[in-house]
């Protein structure tokens, strides 16, 4: 069986893989080791490029000016374009454009003018504000913030924690209780906040293994948002915030996939080279049996990911094998760069090699966008409750 890959996109994967080896890694050179964003000059440059590569906005239909891609071909270059040190958190610096908030496109015309067009010009940087602290992996019942109506407008109170890049976005996506606190999904209603209503702070930053967009701590304290605020319908909230979600985890393991396939090469290439007790450490039992978990690790975990990407666009459910690829990609990544460290030795865990970054920021990723946890009980809802859906039996 080979990876269902198309002329088309193969040439896609050549032209990323050229840019991230011609353009990002020679850069990263020359950067701080944990740098996560590029100046606006060379950002402005790099961007020119790929608009003429057609791909600027990657994650974008077409009918908003994007490059309109199928989950497949996304999924094959997100592994492309993590396989750079800033890789993971962010892939060639945003010079694709800025991360998915598909839920405005579900916004009204006002909305997509004041919003979404500004995102996907880099105009204006937003933030997702779902997980609070009261818990994130269930949101549904955890949510307590609540907004209330006065007259036409909403007045919103509550706190929200671990939300990324708030200290720098000019508005975000807040999801707050409408309905009862008992009412669960359907009490949950979406509100596009501007970071400078008044009663809306930015509380701390939290310090996490991530090199940088640094999650926050937020407060709302009687922010009062209009009635235009509200994206989607009242009490269609979680809808709305986890269709999208369930989409983007796709890309969200193929960037895992991407740095743990940079790893493994580096792992091999390495193991050739490096001499120890009389010969290279290639020839040592040890190590070939760490490199074939290794290669093990990544072709389960990425045909994995393909199947879902494939299921996504065939327009047949697709949640229980997107919950299979975010467990495998994020575990199997993290397996893999860290025997790429023990191949190394000292020199892999020193700031001149970039697997150090990689280990510490796969760490997150077996908890951000719906944990190991979570996504096996999406799985095994589907196993027990008669949904069982083998990949013989489709
Ligand atoms: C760096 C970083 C960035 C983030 N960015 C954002 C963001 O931008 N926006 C946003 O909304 N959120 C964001 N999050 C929050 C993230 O989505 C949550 O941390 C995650 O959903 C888990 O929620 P929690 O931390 O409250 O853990 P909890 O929900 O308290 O769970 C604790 C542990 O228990 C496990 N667990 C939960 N239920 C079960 C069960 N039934 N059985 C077994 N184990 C279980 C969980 O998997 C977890 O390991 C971010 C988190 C981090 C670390």
């Amino acid at each position: 069986m080979s990876l269902p890959v198309t002329d088309v996109q193969r040439d896609l994967i050549d032209l990323v893989r050229r840019f991230v080896s011609t353009e990002i890694v020679p850069l990263e050179f020359e950067l701080d080791p944990d740098e996560s964003e590029l100046s606006a000059p060379v950002l402005e440059r790099l961007t020119t490029k790929t608009k003429q590569m057609g791909l600027y906005n990657i994650d974008v239909p077409e009918e908003f000016g994007g490059a309109g891609l199928d989950t497949v071909t996304r999924t094959l270059l997100a592994m492309e374009m993590s396989q750079h040190r800033a890789g993971l958190y962010a892939p060639c610096y945003a010079a694709f454009g800025q991360p998915d908030m598909g839920q405005l496109y579900d916004g009204t015309d006002e909305q997509k003018e004041r919003y979404l067009y500004p995102v996907l010009r880099a105009e204006k940087k937003s933030f997702f504000a779902l997980t609070e602290p009261s818990g994130g992996s269930d949101p549904a019942r955890a949510i307590q913030t609540r907004a209330k109506r006065d007259g036409s407008d909403w007045i919103i109170n509550g706190n929200k924690t671990f939300i990324s890049g708030a200290d720098t976005a000019d508005f975000g996506l807040v999801f707050a209780r409408t309905g009862d606190q008992e009412s669960g999904r359907s009490g949950i209603t979406c509100f596009i906040v501007d970071a400078d209503t008044p009663g809306f702070t930015v509380r701390r930053v939290i310090h996490t293994l991530r090199s940088g967009h640094c999650p926050t701590e937020l407060t709302f304290e009687d922010v009062r948002v209009p009635a235009a605020a509200v994206l989607g319908e009242v009490g269609q909230g979680f809808a709305l915030a986890t269709e999208r979600l369930t989409k983007n985890r796709i890309p969200y393991a193929a960037g895992c996939l991407g740095v743990a396939m940079k790893a493994h090469r580096m792992a091999v290439e390495y193991a050739g080279t490096r001499s120890v007790f009389g010969s290279t450490l290639a020839e040592h039992e040890g190590i070939q049996w760490m490199l074939v978990d290794n290669e093990i690790d990544l072709r389960s975990a990425t045909l994995i990911t393909l199947d879902a990407a494939e299921r996504a666009d065939s327009g047949q459910p697709f949640r229980t094998e997107v919950a299979l690829a975010k467990i495998v990609a994020t575990e199997a990544a993290g397996r893999v760069v860290d025997r790429a460290i023990q191949i190394h030795g000292g020199y892999g865990v020193t700031k001149d090699l970039p697997l150090e970054r990689w280990y510490r920021e796969l760490r997150i990723r077996r908890i951000g966008e719906g944990s190991t946890e979570t996504q096996k009980m999406i799985v095994s809802r589907d196993l027990l409750r008669g949904r069982y859906r083998g990949l013989l039996d489709r």
